[in-house]
């Protein structure tokens, strides 16, 4: 295998179990960066550990080994899938849930590949180009373990220069719309439309709390709404009334769904195809307010009229939020943005409510759920920040 020198702090770093490799780690660029594994030697090429070299948004490449005994062939990933399979053994056998994080990238010991379980089919992401070129080694490793298995999609999160972003790679195809169960509330999920499938696993213990507590004959006000995921868990937890609101067309008829296949009538709930900062502006004019408000943007958005970017604009979102928010009310504050930290995302939090002059209490966090392991040299990883806030 190719030897690669990294330079004295990359030595260091990789040796303490940092995952990640970037660029600036090696004592010469490599020519290359196309997925090849190679063992990687300090510069008395002493060996160090054993990676890949691929070009992802995060860096040059991931450390799979420190052990010098370990080769990198198909049993290596049989180690590692039959670990994963393992520490989710709790949620395959809990019946009322069926789609959660089978394989969650370095956490689980291979940077660049996620794995998704939902209801007997698996989707796989993967994150470069370079991981993809072993692909081929990385099915067979994953189907001489992984017995459950009806079929295989694969999603690509990199450049891919025209190719589709999603396509089927083995076993049956999935029916359209795959059916879910998370606590035991069904979703409409499709695994072959683009790189979304309808519902975010991550936001699960978030969903089932908003159910559970926040709910029971409150007024819910859902905003970036998506599928409306958020709305479907309040309405039958008993809320007395839910609106949904997101800018994309798509997802008034993907949140009328979700509500259907529950048995809620899609009629009966507020369904908003437009702008929320536009909708903050109609309810203080109408001088609606809500019990439970739920904000979960995306960490950058561009729209015909504004931008919106999660660390400059969040606090100024929530101003707005608290103002069409009832007297102890509730807030759910969520942010998957990775450039923000929980500390940061706290003080946007309590900026917000000093300038609205209100005071609030802090109820609940939630960061991500156990099947999204994470790895614990690499803290960037765990990008998730829910806060659950009363305003008093
Ligand atoms: N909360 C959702 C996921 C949100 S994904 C869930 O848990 O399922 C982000 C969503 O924000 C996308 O659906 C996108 O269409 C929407 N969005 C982005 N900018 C928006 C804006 N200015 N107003 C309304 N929706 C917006």
């Amino acid at each position: 295998m190719e030897k690669i020198k990294l330079k004295k702090v990359a030595t260091k770093r990789v040796k303490e179990g940092y995952p990640l490799l970037v660029k600036g780690d090696f004592l010469s660029e490599p020519k290359q960066i196309d997925g090849r594994f190679v063992e990687l030697v300090d510069d008395q090429k002493q060996f160090v550990a054993k990676g890949y070299l691929a070009k992802q948004n995060k860096g040059d490449g991931w450390v799979l080994t420190t052990n010098p005994k370990e080769e990198l062939t198909q049993s290596f990933f049989e180690r590692l899938f039959l670990k994963a399979e393992k520490s989710r053994n709790t949620l395959k056998l809990d019946e009322s849930t069926t789609a959660y994080r089978f394989f969650n990238g370095e956490g689980d010991g291979l940077g660049g590949l996620t794995i998704d379980y939902y209801a007997d089919y698996y989707v796989f992401s993967w994150y470069s180009e370079g991981i993809y070129t072993h692909h081929e080694l990385i099915l067979k490793a994953f189907q001489a373990v992984i017995k459950d298995c009806l079929g295989i999609y694969q999603k690509f999160r990199y450049d891919l220069k025209g190719k589709e972003q999603v396509s089927h790679f083995v076993g049956k195809e999935a029916p359209a719309p795959l059916m879910v169960l998370e606590n035991g509330i069904r979703y409409a999920t499709y695994l072959d439309d683009g790189l979304m499938t309808g519902i975010f696993l991550d936001q699960r213990e978030v969903r089932e709390t908003i159910r559970e507590h926040y709910s029971m004959g409150k007024t819910v006000l859902n905003t970036f709404s998506y599928t409306g995921a958020f709305s479907i868990a309040a309405a039958m937890g008993g809320a007395s009334e839910t609106t949904s609101v997101d800018l994309a067309n798509r997802s008034l008829p993907k949140t009328k769904e979700q509500f259907e296949v529950n048995g809620i009538d899609a009629k009966t709930q507020r369904i908003l195809v437009m702008d929320v900062f536009d909708y903050f502006k109609y309810a203080l004019k109408k001088n609606l307010s809500y019990d439970t408000v739920i904000i979960d943007p995306p960490s950058f958005a561009r729209s015909k009229k504004r931008t919106f970017s999660v660390a400059k604009d969040y606090q100024k979102l929530l101003e707005e939020v608290i103002a069409i928010t009832n007297q102890n009310g509730v807030i759910v504050a969520s942010t998957n943005a990775a450039n923000v930290t929980m500390e940061k995302f706290e003080s946007f939090i309590q900026k917000a409510f000093e300038t609205s002059s209100t005071r609030y209490s802090m109820l609940e966090k939630y960061t991500l759920p156990n099947d999204f392991k994470l790895n614990p040299h690499f803290p960037e990883g765990d990008y998730l920040k829910v806060c659950i806030l009363r305003k008093k």
